[in-house]
C-alpha cells in the first residue's frame, strides 16, 4: 500500500519528477487530481467509419493515411492556419488547426503515415472537414488499434492522449485492486440508495475505462458513473447552499405584517387592476415580509411587466410598519424615473419620497442625508449614492435593488448592510434560465411576472440585411413623419480593425447628412453619466426624433413615445440582450416595431438565431435559448462572479440531474439541520470548509 489519495503524483509508478512537474503545470498535484481529471469524450472503434460517410455533426473516429500536411493565413491576417489531408478508400478530409497544440505537434506527420482521427464533423464554406480533431499514430500493436471505447484526456505539450491513457489506466488499475487509501464515500448510504447513485469506486474507474458493453450512453454523459459524478458534483453546490439559505433563516428581521390600509389606497388610486402574476408576486414577498427572518427573494419578469408597481406595493408594507425601504437603482435618469414615479403614487397617500445621486452637490446632499438619518423619509430612491459612507437611515426594513444584474454583488451587500438585518427583494428584467437561478442565485427565492399587463401591443419584430439599409431608413422616416420617435443601435463605439462594422458614432454622422431635417441624437458607453443622461433626457422630452446609440440604452428607461428599435449587426448581440433591447419600445399605445439588420456573411445558424426574435417575445424561452449557445459564463457576463466551476457537469445538458441534487441537498438538511448525525460528518466538513462561501 502506501499509495493515498493526496499522494503527491510524482510518487506514481511510472510518472516520476518530470513528468509531475509537467503533471502540474496542468493542475494535477495527486494521485486524486489525476483520477478526477475525466476523459474528455471517448472514442467509440466499434464502428469503423469511412470518410464518405461523415455527416456533419457528429462525432466520430476513422482510420487514414496522412496525404499532406501544410500551413498557410487568411487574407492579411497574421494567423496562421494548419492543415492535416488525410485520406482512405472512400475519400479525403482536410484536419484544419487554428492554432498549434503544443511545439513540435506537426512534425510528427509525413506522408503515408497511418491515423486515427477522432473530432467532430463540421463544414466550411460547403466543404466537410474536422477542426481540432485528436490525430494518433497507428502503430502495428498500438492501443490506436485496438476497437472500443476509449477515453481522450485533453492533451497538453509534452503529453500525448496516448501517454495520459497509460498513467490514468495504471492509476485505475491501483483503485480498483484496493491499493489505493484515503478516499471514502462522502455521500450518506440512505442517500446513494434513494438516488440510486453508482458505488464511488466503481464509478472513478469505470469512467477511465468504460467496462465491456458501454456506448452511447457514455459518450453522452448519461452512462450511471457520469450520472454519478455529475449528481456529486451538483449536490456540494446545492447543499452549500441550502445551508446559506438556512443560515439566513436563523438571521432576526422585523416581522411586517401587511396593515392592508396603505396597499388598498395605492390600488385603489390606479387606472387599473394588478395582473395575477402581479398579485401572486406581491402576495409571495408579503408572506416572507411577515417572517422574522430576513426575505431574499428576487422578481424576476420581462421589461413592461409592472415590476416597480410590485415593488412600491412592498416599500408600503414596511413602512406601514414604521420602517423605511430603500430602492437602488443603477443609473442617475432611470433613479429619477422612479423617484418621479414614486411621488406621484405615493404622496398623496402621505408617504414621504427622498431621492439621493451621486450628482447631488454639498448642502443638498447633506440635507436629504439628514433626511433619510432622521426617518423624515419614508421611501428612498438612488444610485449607488445609497451606499455611501455617511448616508444612514433610521430604521432600514426593506432593501429593494432593482435591475439588480447591473450591480455586484458587494454593492448590495452594502446596501443591505445599511439596516439591522432587512429584507431584501431582488428585480430584475433578464429572465434567469432554471439551471442558472438554481445554481448562481440558488439561496433566493424567485418570483416570476410572466404576463404583460393588458392592451400591450405585441411589438412586431423583423430580421433584414444590411444591404436592406435604404428601406429601413425610409421606415424609420415614415414613423417619425407620424410623430413617433426611434432608437438606432450600434455593437461598437469605435472602429475595429478588420471588421468592417458600421459604428456608432460613424453612423450618426452619416445620418445626420441623410436627414438633414431630423434631430439626431448620440450616445454611448465612453460618455460621462451626465452627459449620456442629458441627451436621454433630451430624448425623452422629443429633442431629438433619432438616437443613435450603443446598448448603454439597456436599462429601462421609459420613452413612450418611442415605437421603433433598429439594431445593426444584430447578429453581434446575445438573444437576451436584444430581448431587453426590444423592450425599450412597446411601452406607449403605439404599434411597434424592432428591426434587426444583420451584416453580410453571417451564418445559417446566427440567423435562426436572431429569427427565434421574430417568433417569440416570451423572454424566458429566449434566455434558455441564449444560455444553451452562449454557455453561462457568457451569459451572465463578467459582472456576476460566483459561477460555479465544474468538471463534468453542464448547466444546459445536466438540468434534470441538478433537479435532483438540489432536491437532495435540501432533504438532507431538513433531516439534520446542524448535519449532527455521524453519517453527514462529511457532508459537515465540506460545509464547514467552505464556511466563508455560506459567510
Ligand atoms: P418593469 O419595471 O417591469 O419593466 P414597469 O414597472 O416600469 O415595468 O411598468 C411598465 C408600465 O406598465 C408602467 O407605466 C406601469 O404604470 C404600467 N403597469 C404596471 N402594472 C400594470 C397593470 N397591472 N396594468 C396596466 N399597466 C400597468
Ligand atoms: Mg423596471
Amino acid at each position: 500500500m502506501g499509495l493515498y489519495f493526496d499522494t503527491p503524483i510524482q510518487y506514481l509508478k511510472g510518472v516520476g519528477p518530470k513528468l509531475g512537474t509537467l503533471l502540474k503545470k496542468k493542475g494535477i498535484h495527486t494521485f486524486e487530481d489525476l483520477i478526477q481529471n475525466y476523459p474528455r469524450t471517448y472514442e467509440d472503434r466499434r464502428a469503423a467509419r469511412n470518410i464518405a460517410s461523415l455527416q456533419i455533426g457528429e462525432t466520430v473516429s476513422i482510420k487514414a493515411e496522412v496525404t499532406n500536411v501544410s500551413s498557410y493565413s487568411l487574407g492579411r491576417s497574421k494567423r496562421k492556419i494548419y492543415d492535416v489531408t488525410v485520406r482512405d478508400g472512400s475519400g479525403i478530409i482536410h484536419c484544419k488547426f487554428f492554432r498549434v497544440p503544443y511545439r513540435g505537434y506537426f512534425e510528427r506527420f509525413e506522408p503515408r503515415q497511418q491515423v486515427r482521427v477522432i473530432g467532430k464533423v463540421t463544414h466550411y464554406r460547403g466543404r466537410v472537414e474536422f477542426h481540432h480533431p485528436d490525430i494518433q499514430d497507428i502503430k502495428p500493436d498500438s492501443e490506436a488499434n485496438k476497437d472500443e471505447l476509449i477515453p481522450i484526456y485533453s492533451e497538453t505539450e509534452g503529453l500525448s492522449t496516448t501517454r495520459w491513457r497509460k498513467i490514468v489506466s495504471s492509476a485505475t488499475e491501483l483503485l480498483k485492486n484496493d491499493e489505493v487509501g484515503g478516499y471514502e464515500e462522502k455521500l450518506p448510504s440512505w442517500l446513494i440508495d434513494k438516488y440510486n447513485l453508482a458505488p464511488l469506486k466503481e464509478t472513478l474507474v469505470a469512467i477511465h475505462s468504460p467496462p465491456k458493453g458501454s456506448g452511447r450512453d457514455f459518450l453522452d454523459y448519461k452512462s450511471p458513473f457520469h450520472q454519478r459524478i455529475i449528481f456529486e458534483e451538483f449536490f456540494w453546490l446545492e447543499l452549500l447552499l441550502a445551508a446559506k439559505k438556512q443560515g439566513l433563516k436563523k438571521e432576526q428581521a422585523p416581522a411586517l405584517k401587511e396593515k392592508g390600509q396603505k396597499t388598498q389606497e395605492l390600488k385603489n388610486s390606479l387606472p387599473f387592476e394588478l395582473t395575477k402574476a402581479q398579485a401572486l408576486a406581491f402576495d409571495e414577498i408579503k408572506e416572507d415580509l411577515a417572517q422574522a427572518s430576513p426575505m431574499h427573494r428576487m422578481v424576476q419578469g420581462d421589461v413592461g411587466s409592472g415590476k416597480t408597481l410590485v415593488a412600491l406595493l412592498s416599500s408600503l408594507v414596511a413602512i406601514d410598519n414604521g420602517f423605511q425601504a430603500a430602492l437602488m437603482v443603477p443609473t442617475e435618469i432611470l433613479a429619477g424615473q422612479h423617484f418621479k414615479g414614486a411621488t406621484k403614487l405615493l404622496e398623496p397617500l402621505g408617504i414621504r419620497v427622498g431621492f439621493i445621486t451621486g450628482q447631488m452637490k454639498g448642502s443638498d446632499k447633506k440635507l436629504v442625508e439628514e433626511k433619510i438619518a432622521s426617518g423624515e423619509y419614508d421611501l428612498v430612491v438612488g444610485t449607488h449614492a445609497l451606499i455611501q459612507e455617511n448616508v444612514n437611515f433610521k430604521n432600514l426594513g426593506l432593501v429593494i435593488v432593482d435591475e439588480q444584474h447591473r450591480f455586484g454583488v458587494e454593492q448590495r451587500k452594502k446596501l443591505k448592510q445599511k439596516g439591522k438585518s432587512p429584507h431584501f427583494l431582488l428585480m430584475t428584467a433578464t429572465p434567469i434560465p432554471r439551471s442558472l437561478a438554481m445554481t448562481v442565485y440558488g439561496d433566493l427565492d424567485v418570483s416570476i411576472i410572466n404576463e404583460m399587463p393588458k392592451g400591450r401591443q405585441p411589438i412586431v419584430t423583423r430580421m433584414t440585411y444590411q444591404s436592406k439599409r435604404d428601406k429601413v431608413v425610409g421606415f424609420v422616416q415614415d414613423q417619425i413623419k407620424k410623430g413617433r420617435q426611434a432608437y438606432i443601435v450600434y455593437p461598437l463605439v469605435e472602429e475595429s480593425e478588420k471588421m468592417d462594422l458600421s459604428n456608432a458614432t460613424d453612423e450618426y454622422e452619416r445620418l445626420k447628412k441623410e436627414l438633414p431635417d431630423l434631430k439626431i441624437g448620440l450616445i454611448h458607453g465612453k460618455m460621462k453619466s451626465d452627459e449620456k443622461d442629458q441627451v436621454m433626457k433630451k430624448f425623452r422630452d422629443q429633442e431629438f426624433d433619432i438616437l443613435v446609440s450603443t446598448t448603454v440604452i439597456e436599462v429601462g428607461v421609459d420613452v413612450p413615445n418611442a415605437n421603433l428599435i433598429w439594431i445593426e449587426h444584430a447578429e453581434r448581440f446575445g438573444l437576451s440582450q436584444l430581448h431587453q433591447l426590444r423592450g425599450r419600445v412597446g411601452r406607449g399605445s403605439h404599434k411597434s416595431y424592432c428591426v434587426l439588420s444583420l451584416g453580410h456573411a453571417v451564418s445559417q445558424e446566427s440567423r435562426e438565431r436572431i429569427q427565434l426574435m421574430e417568433h417569440t417575445a416570451d423572454g424566458f424561452k429566449i434566455s434558455e435559448a441564449d444560455l444553451e449557445i452562449r454557455g453561462p459564463g457568457e451569459f451572465l457576463g463578467a459582472r456576476q462572479s460566483g459561477l460555479p466551476g465544474f468538471r463534468m457537469a453542464n448547466l444546459v445538458r445536466d438540468l434534470p440531474i441538478l433537479k435532483k441534487a438540489r432536491q437532495a441537498a435540501f432533504e438532507v438538511l431538513q433531516k439534520d439541520p446542524a448535519l449532527n448525525q455521524k453519517q453527514h460528518q462529511f457532508l459537515r466538513k465540506e460545509i464547514f470548509e467552505n464556511k466563508e462561501m455560506i459567510g
